[in-house]
């Protein structure tokens, strides 16, 4: 392992991670929820920060750049979107590369929760930050992009190596545990259901996952076997997105 990481809880239900790639001791900072937190993390660990790399431009991923830039002089790396909030000092697409010290990560586009939304991925660690698009039995909300858009993102990461250490930026595991067994029985989503409701009752994390554990349970990835009255997966995938969107439990 290259890639050492902090995470950490923010505001009330995100992650902050924080990561060194060990040979060179450079930082960076996955997203920016909490500038005061992710300072004190800074400061509980020893490290100093280089970079920001933001995920999209939402404020509970990108609120604390300035802040953070103006206390530690880092750079910030993101997707054009972030503008909205302040321009990147570097501005990276699909197909780019970021380096941090030795360790590379590729800019994977999975737009659809935001149009811009991007990926992490660093290939030799096998550790994803997938910010608001995958999470831990669920995925983000389509505020920008639609179904189409979405689907396509979510299959680029479900793609990835199965060992791949998976990030989700938000704590969102029991609730989206219980829209899972409302539309599938499966034998491997109830038993990793029991696992999740008992960390969350001991307070414990359920983020990382890996990508092996989501194509096997998780029901957005899922959808076209959960939905086969529907040919197109993109669709399936929709009808189960809206049927969370409406889901009280
Ligand atoms: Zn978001
Ligand atoms: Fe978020």
């Amino acid at each position: 392992m290259t890639l050492t990481v902090r995470q950490f809880p923010c505001l009330s239900d995100n992650y902050g991670f924080l990561v060194r790639d060990d040979a060179s001791g450079k930082v960076a900072c996955i997203d920016t929820p909490d500038a005061e937190a992710i300072k004190a993390e800074l400061a509980k660990a020893g490290w100093s920060l280089d970079v920001i790399l933001n995920t999209h431009w939402h404020p509970d991923h990108a609120g604390g750049n300035e802040a953070l830039k103006a206390a530690t002089g880092c750079t910030v790396v993101g997707p054009a979107e972030v503008s909205r909030i302040a321009a990147p000092d570097r501005v990276i697409a699909h197909g780019d590369h970021v380096m941090l010290g030795e360790t590379r990560f590729e800019v994977i586009d999975t737009g659809g929760h935001t149009l811009g939304h991007v990926t992490f991925f660093d290939e030799k660690d096998q550790i994803a930050f997938v910010g608001d698009t995958l999470f831990a039995l669920g995925c983000g909300r389509l505020f920008e992009g639609d179904a189409q858009q979405m689907w396509a993102s979510l299959q680029r990461i479900a793609d990835l190596p199965g060992d791949t250490t998976v990030y989700c930026a938000h704590e969102y595991t029991a609730s989206n545990a219980r829209f899972a067994l409302s539309v599938d029985d499966s034998a491997p989503l109830k038993a990793r259901a029991d696992d999740i409701f008992a960390a969350r009752q001991r307070n414990e994390p359920t983020v990382p996952t890996t990508i092996a554990l989501e194509n096997a349970t998780n029901p957005f990835l899922r959808a076209p076997l959960l939905r086969p009255d529907i040919a197109d997966p993109a669709e399936a995938f929709g009808a189960v997105r809206a049927a969370k969107d409406a889901f009280k439990g």
